[in-house]
């Protein structure tokens, strides 16, 4: 099976058009912790980890969490990007300081971005099509969301 980096190349600039900063995503287990996804920051560029392999729709889902977290746009400026995957974490490489708040509104945000995408989706999608032709479709249609 090929890479999700090969796979989705259109990530970064899905994420930085729906989350409105740059993205860098790195196909990689957040460090230190045992989360799916992981939003951290460094100046004025983000960092979304998302750990390989996942199920494919969950993974998009992840994503679309994590992106709404760059949406918000409230987390530490933190390293957590520079480290390993398996490393402890540090002082303030914590986005879940932000509080639980942030976790349902990237939730939420996650949930109405999926629901946008799937009511345009139907006539793209045939029945069989697996999930990473649907996360495909998905991604393609969401490039072309704007907020109202
Ligand atoms: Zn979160």
């Amino acid at each position: 099976m090929a890479n999700e980096s090969d796979w989705y190349p259109e990530f970064e600039a899905l994420a930085e058009h729906l989350g409105g900063w740059p993205v860098v995503i790195r196909w990689r287990s957040p460090p230190g912790r045992n989360d799916a996804g992981l939003t951290s920051r460094h100046r004025l560029r983000f960092y979304i980890n998302i750990q390989p392999g996942l199920d494919t729709m969950y993974m998009f889902k992840v994503f679309l969490h994590e992106v709404g977290h760059v949406k918000i746009g409230n987390l530490y400026s933190t390293d957590a990007y520079l480290r390993p995957s398996n490393s402890e974490p540090g002082v303030s490489t914590h986005p879940e300081y932000a509080g639980d708040q942030t976790e349902d509104a990237a939730d939420k945000l996650a949930d109405y971005w999926l629901s946008w995408a799937e009511a345009r989706s139907f006539k793209y999608l045939d029945p069989g099509d697996p999930d990473h032709v649907r996360v495909k479709i998905y991604a393609g249609l969401l490039k072309h969301y704007k907020e109202t």
